[in-house]
Protein backbone atom coordinates (compact mmCIF):
# COMPACT_ATOMS: atom_id res chain seq x y z
CA UNK A 1 0.00 0.00 0.00
CA UNK A 2 1.02 3.04 -0.81
CA UNK A 3 2.45 5.60 1.96
CA UNK A 4 -0.02 8.91 0.70
CA UNK A 5 -3.75 9.06 -0.06
CA UNK A 6 -3.92 11.12 -3.57
CA UNK A 7 -7.04 13.66 -3.73
CA UNK A 8 -7.42 14.62 -7.70
CA UNK A 9 -8.85 17.93 -7.40
CA UNK A 10 -11.19 18.52 -10.83
CA UNK A 11 -10.71 22.02 -10.40
CA UNK A 12 -7.68 21.36 -13.07
CA UNK A 13 -9.55 18.78 -15.15
CA UNK A 14 -11.71 19.59 -18.48
CA UNK A 15 -14.80 19.97 -17.81
CA UNK A 16 -15.92 19.41 -21.11
CA UNK A 17 -14.72 15.68 -20.77
CA UNK A 18 -15.73 15.44 -16.81
CA UNK A 19 -16.70 11.94 -17.04
CA UNK A 20 -13.59 10.49 -19.09
CA UNK A 21 -11.09 12.84 -17.23
CA UNK A 22 -12.36 11.58 -13.35
CA UNK A 23 -12.69 7.88 -15.18
CA UNK A 24 -9.09 8.47 -16.17
CA UNK A 25 -7.91 9.74 -12.65
CA UNK A 26 -9.25 6.42 -11.01
CA UNK A 27 -7.60 4.17 -13.65
CA UNK A 28 -4.42 5.86 -12.96
CA UNK A 29 -4.67 5.34 -9.45
CA UNK A 30 -5.61 7.92 -7.19
CA UNK A 31 -7.79 7.44 -4.15
CA UNK A 32 -10.03 9.84 -3.72
CA UNK A 33 -11.22 12.80 -5.97
CA UNK A 34 -11.50 16.08 -4.35
CA UNK A 35 -14.38 18.61 -5.30
CA UNK A 36 -13.47 23.17 -4.53
CA UNK A 37 -16.70 24.00 -3.05
CA UNK A 38 -16.27 27.91 -3.49
CA UNK A 39 -19.21 30.83 -2.86
CA UNK A 40 -17.01 34.09 -4.17
CA UNK A 41 -17.75 34.87 -0.72
CA UNK A 42 -15.84 33.26 1.62
CA UNK A 43 -13.10 32.89 -1.13
CA UNK A 44 -12.84 35.31 -4.27
CA UNK A 45 -13.66 32.68 -7.09
CA UNK A 46 -17.05 30.84 -7.59
CA UNK A 47 -16.86 26.93 -8.87
CA UNK A 48 -19.21 24.14 -7.74
CA UNK A 49 -22.12 22.84 -5.84
CA UNK A 50 -23.91 19.83 -4.86
CA UNK A 51 -24.91 19.40 -8.30
CA UNK A 52 -21.14 18.52 -9.54
CA UNK A 53 -20.97 16.19 -6.36
CA UNK A 54 -23.89 14.53 -7.38
CA UNK A 55 -22.54 14.19 -11.09
CA UNK A 56 -19.10 12.51 -9.78
CA UNK A 57 -21.44 10.12 -7.87
CA UNK A 58 -22.53 8.62 -11.06
CA UNK A 59 -19.04 8.55 -12.53
CA UNK A 60 -17.09 7.11 -9.83
CA UNK A 61 -16.66 4.54 -7.13
CA UNK A 62 -13.77 6.55 -5.37
CA UNK A 63 -14.06 8.47 -2.47
CA UNK A 64 -15.66 12.30 -2.56
CA UNK A 65 -13.16 14.32 -0.71
CA UNK A 66 -15.48 17.89 -0.47
CA UNK A 67 -13.53 20.86 0.61
CA UNK A 68 -16.42 23.30 1.40
CA UNK A 69 -14.36 27.21 1.00
CA UNK A 70 -18.16 28.80 1.60
CA UNK A 71 -19.46 30.89 4.37
CA UNK A 72 -22.35 29.26 6.70
CA UNK A 73 -21.22 25.74 5.69
CA UNK A 74 -23.67 24.74 7.63
CA UNK A 75 -26.70 25.47 6.09
CA UNK A 76 -25.28 23.22 3.20
CA UNK A 77 -23.78 20.25 4.70
CA UNK A 78 -27.02 18.34 4.33
CA UNK A 79 -27.09 18.84 0.67
CA UNK A 80 -23.77 18.05 0.02
CA UNK A 81 -23.77 14.63 2.21
CA UNK A 82 -26.93 13.72 0.27
CA UNK A 83 -25.08 14.28 -3.16
CA UNK A 84 -22.82 11.66 -1.81
CA UNK A 85 -19.45 13.27 -0.33
CA UNK A 86 -17.71 11.04 1.82
CA UNK A 87 -15.54 13.55 3.32
CA UNK A 88 -17.05 17.10 4.33
CA UNK A 89 -14.24 19.44 4.96
CA UNK A 90 -15.23 23.00 6.56
CA UNK A 91 -12.87 25.48 7.21
CA UNK A 92 -12.42 26.83 11.29
CA UNK A 93 -11.85 30.82 10.28
CA UNK A 94 -15.90 30.85 8.87
CA UNK A 95 -17.51 28.48 11.43
CA UNK A 96 -18.16 29.71 14.75
CA UNK A 97 -19.32 26.68 16.36
CA UNK A 98 -17.00 24.29 15.30
CA UNK A 99 -17.70 21.39 17.24
CA UNK A 100 -21.52 21.37 16.55
CA UNK A 101 -20.53 21.48 12.90
CA UNK A 102 -18.04 18.62 13.25
CA UNK A 103 -21.04 16.26 15.33
CA UNK A 104 -23.79 17.63 12.00
CA UNK A 105 -21.35 16.02 9.64
CA UNK A 106 -20.37 12.30 11.34
CA UNK A 107 -24.24 12.48 11.87
CA UNK A 108 -25.15 12.64 7.79
CA UNK A 109 -22.25 9.50 7.97
CA UNK A 110 -19.42 11.46 6.49
CA UNK A 111 -15.92 11.76 7.88
CA UNK A 112 -15.57 15.23 9.46
CA UNK A 113 -12.59 17.29 8.50
CA UNK A 114 -11.32 21.10 9.35
CA UNK A 115 -9.48 23.00 6.79
CA UNK A 116 -6.34 25.97 8.12
CA UNK A 117 -6.28 29.01 6.19
CA UNK A 118 -1.95 29.73 6.02
CA UNK A 119 -2.84 32.79 8.73
CA UNK A 120 -4.26 30.37 10.94
CA UNK A 121 -2.39 28.71 13.65
CA UNK A 122 -2.14 25.02 14.04
CA UNK A 123 -2.87 25.50 17.66
CA UNK A 124 -6.46 26.33 16.32
CA UNK A 125 -7.52 22.53 16.29
CA UNK A 126 -6.50 21.51 20.16
CA UNK A 127 -9.62 21.40 21.64
CA UNK A 128 -11.66 19.57 18.91
CA UNK A 129 -9.29 16.69 18.10
CA UNK A 130 -11.22 13.78 19.00
CA UNK A 131 -13.78 14.89 16.45
CA UNK A 132 -11.32 14.69 13.26
CA UNK A 133 -11.14 12.33 10.64
CA UNK A 134 -8.57 14.53 8.95
CA UNK A 135 -6.65 18.20 9.05
CA UNK A 136 -6.60 20.05 5.83
CA UNK A 137 -3.64 22.39 5.55
CA UNK A 138 -3.75 24.54 2.96
CA UNK A 139 -0.53 25.29 1.75
CA UNK A 140 -1.62 28.10 -0.33
CA UNK A 141 -4.43 30.83 -0.21
CA UNK A 142 -7.28 29.13 -1.41
CA UNK A 143 -9.66 30.60 -4.35
CA UNK A 144 -7.65 29.32 -7.32
CA UNK A 145 -5.96 26.59 -9.12
CA UNK A 146 -2.47 26.63 -10.13
CA UNK A 147 -0.35 29.02 -7.26
CA UNK A 148 2.46 28.78 -5.63
CA UNK A 149 2.91 26.57 -2.92
CA UNK A 150 3.97 28.42 0.85
CA UNK A 151 7.19 27.13 2.01
CA UNK A 152 6.46 28.07 5.81
CA UNK A 153 3.30 25.75 5.82
CA UNK A 154 5.85 23.20 6.07
CA UNK A 155 6.70 23.94 9.63
CA UNK A 156 2.57 23.81 10.02
CA UNK A 157 2.07 20.58 9.21
CA UNK A 158 4.52 19.48 11.51
CA UNK A 159 2.61 20.86 14.18
CA UNK A 160 -0.57 19.98 13.22
CA UNK A 161 1.24 16.26 13.44
CA UNK A 162 2.97 16.63 16.75
CA UNK A 163 -0.69 18.21 18.26
CA UNK A 164 -2.33 14.68 16.78
CA UNK A 165 0.50 12.17 17.94
CA UNK A 166 -0.01 14.35 21.82
CA UNK A 167 -4.15 13.38 21.71
CA UNK A 168 -3.45 9.99 20.28
CA UNK A 169 -5.41 10.53 17.15
CA UNK A 170 -5.14 9.12 14.20
CA UNK A 171 -6.80 11.79 12.00
CA UNK A 172 -5.25 12.08 8.24
CA UNK A 173 -2.95 15.29 7.42
CA UNK A 174 -4.12 16.48 3.67
CA UNK A 175 -2.09 18.94 2.27
CA UNK A 176 -3.96 21.35 0.09
CA UNK A 177 -2.63 24.00 -2.77
CA UNK A 178 0.79 24.01 -4.39
CA UNK A 179 1.46 20.07 -4.52
CA UNK A 180 3.79 18.56 -7.05
CA UNK A 181 6.71 16.33 -7.53
CA UNK A 182 9.04 19.23 -6.01
CA UNK A 183 7.09 20.16 -3.15
CA UNK A 184 5.33 17.06 -1.86
CA UNK A 185 8.52 15.15 -0.12
CA UNK A 186 8.65 17.93 2.35
CA UNK A 187 5.12 17.97 3.57
CA UNK A 188 5.47 14.37 3.41
CA UNK A 189 8.79 14.10 6.11
CA UNK A 190 6.78 16.76 8.03
CA UNK A 191 3.89 14.36 8.43
CA UNK A 192 0.90 14.85 5.58
CA UNK A 193 -0.06 11.20 4.51
CA UNK A 194 -2.77 13.18 1.95
CA UNK A 195 -2.54 15.57 -0.94
CA UNK A 196 -4.53 17.33 -3.02
CA UNK A 197 -3.26 17.92 -6.56
CA UNK A 198 -5.07 19.54 -9.51
CA UNK A 199 -2.45 20.45 -11.79
CA UNK A 200 0.22 17.89 -11.19
CA UNK A 201 -2.48 15.44 -12.45
CA UNK A 202 -4.51 16.63 -14.50
CA UNK A 203 -2.57 18.76 -16.34
CA UNK A 204 1.08 16.80 -16.45
CA UNK A 205 2.29 16.68 -19.95
CA UNK A 206 2.20 12.91 -20.27
CA UNK A 207 -1.27 12.45 -18.95
CA UNK A 208 -3.28 11.71 -15.89
CA UNK A 209 -1.67 8.95 -14.85
CA UNK A 210 1.78 9.77 -15.55
CA UNK A 211 1.28 12.62 -13.22
CA UNK A 212 0.08 10.42 -10.23
CA UNK A 213 2.83 8.15 -10.75
CA UNK A 214 5.36 10.75 -10.91
CA UNK A 215 3.89 11.76 -7.23
CA UNK A 216 3.82 8.18 -6.11
CA UNK A 217 7.24 8.01 -7.01
CA UNK A 218 8.73 10.73 -4.56
CA UNK A 219 7.19 9.11 -1.66
CA UNK A 220 7.28 5.15 -2.03
ZN1 LIG B 1 -9.26 21.88 -1.81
Amino acid sequence: MSKILISASILSADFANLGEQIRSAEAGGVDWIHIDVMDGSFVPNITMGPFIIETCRRITQLPLDVHLMIDHPDRHLEDFARAGASNLTVHIENTPHIYKTLETIKYLGCHASIALNPGTPASHIESIIPLLDMVLVMTVNPGYSGQEYIPGMVAKVRQVYALLKSHHSNARIEVDGGISEETLPEVFEAGANTIVSATAIFKHPGGIAAGVQALRRKVD
